[in-house]
């Protein structure tokens, strides 16, 4: 059975060799009595938050941080070859929390949902119909209160979740800009998710020049991917109660000391609502979710871009890679296929 491990706990910038991959010789087995399954991992999800368990837990610690010597976990798509739970059996396509590993054996609970419908690759159970779907959802409708017509900005833009925020926002007639760090991301924006406008941040040496020039009239909502200075430069360029749904502040989890947001007092003047959220308060939208999506994958209004590493031992640079932007699109760990 090979693992991903962590080898040590890590600070800074995060490299392949924080990682080892070995061979466990353990037989896995669902013990007599026992509720727990017997999984064969498909598809893993390399996620930027998987960084943040690989540091020293200071303080009461999460249940989910890695520990050194053991496999990373994370979400995946899984096959069960063996159930001791009445929920599943032998066969079952399933998606949910499990490791970074070719075969696991845990409890029935960490599968989240059985897959019903196979019809769309199965890999998309990691992406646009898995956690980052369900993020991408939740943060602009239920977070984010988006009305049809408005004005949004999103950075991480081409992203798992970001690719999605735009296209939602279009497909209710909002005017949609994204931020992305490679031209040929920048124009992935333009020019397969149907994004208004686009710009490499990397590239502009004044973002609130930038946001000005897309948003003469300011920004309704601002779905929050990075935090630092773009999030302080669109502050300025709010409009008065815009929503700013706080996913996620990648440009901030490899730095030791956080970079200040000045220009935070916007908040108050244009009674801006700045709200931090969790998918995993979201898991009950999953039917109503499908509903909305499966329609749209199947007609093409909604596509996915993939950026897919092949085997184990590609896991640690492929996690890697999100830190400095190498992935163009979901990215996805294949274990093996079905
Ligand atoms: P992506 O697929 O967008 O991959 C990460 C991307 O982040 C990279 O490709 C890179 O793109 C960009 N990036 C990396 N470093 C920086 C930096 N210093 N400054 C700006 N951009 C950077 O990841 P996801 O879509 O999975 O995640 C996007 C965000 O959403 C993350 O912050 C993540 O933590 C958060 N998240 C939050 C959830 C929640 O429940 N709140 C759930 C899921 C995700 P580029 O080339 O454009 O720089």
């Amino acid at each position: 059975n090979k693992q991903v491990l962590l080898r040590d706990y890590v600070t800074g910038f995060p490299k392949d060799s924080d990682m080892n991959i070995v061979e466990s010789t353990i037989k896995l087995k669902v013990p007599d009595g026992s509720s727990d399954v017997l999984l064969k991992n498909l598809y893993l999800s390399c996620d930027p938050y998987m960084r943040n368990l690989m540091n020293k837990p200071e303080g009461p610690p999460n249940p989910r941080s890695y520990t050194p010597g053991s496999p990373l976990t994370g979400y995946g798509v899984s096959k069960v070859l063996e159930s001791g739970h009445p929920d599943f059996k032998e066969g079952d396509l399933v998606w949910g929390f499990t490791k970074w590993e070719e075969y696991s054996l845990l409890p029935a609970a960490q599968i989240l949902f059985k897959i019903e419908h196979t019809d769309v690759p199965l890999t998309y159970y990691t992406g646009i119909l898995g956690m980052p779907g369900v993020t991408a959802y939740a943060g602009l409708f239920e977070v984010g209160s988006l009305k049809k017509g408005e004005k949004v900005f999103v950075s991480a833009a081409s992203g798992a979740v970001g690719q999605l925020v735009g296209q939602f926002a279009r497909l209710n007639d909002c005017y949609v800009v994204g931020s992305a760090g490679t031209k040929e991301k920048v124009d992935l924006l333009k020019n397969k998710f149907g994004f208004d406008g686009s710009f490499n941040y990397k590239e502009e040496p004044d973002l609130d020049a930038a946001l000005k020039r897309h948003f003469p009239e300011g920004i309704d909502v601002y779905f929050e991917n990075v935090g630092g200075k773009t999030l302080d430069a669109v502050l300025l360029n709010m409009r008065v109660h815009g929503r700013i749904p706080v996913c996620g502040m990648i440009s901030q989890y490899n730095l030791t000391q956080h970079e200040g947001v000045t220009n935070l007092a916007h908040i108050i003047y244009k009674r801006v609502r700045l709200q931090g959220f969790n998918f995993l308060d979201f898991y009950h939208l999953y039917p109503k979710f499908l509903e909305f999506l499966l329609p749209k994958i199947r007609e093409g209004k909604v596509v996915y871009v993939e950026d897919i590493a092949e085997d184990l031992d590609n896991g640690p640079k492929a996690l890697v890679g999100l830190f400095s932007g190498r992935n163009v699109g979901k990215q996805v760990l294949v274990v093996a296929h079905e």
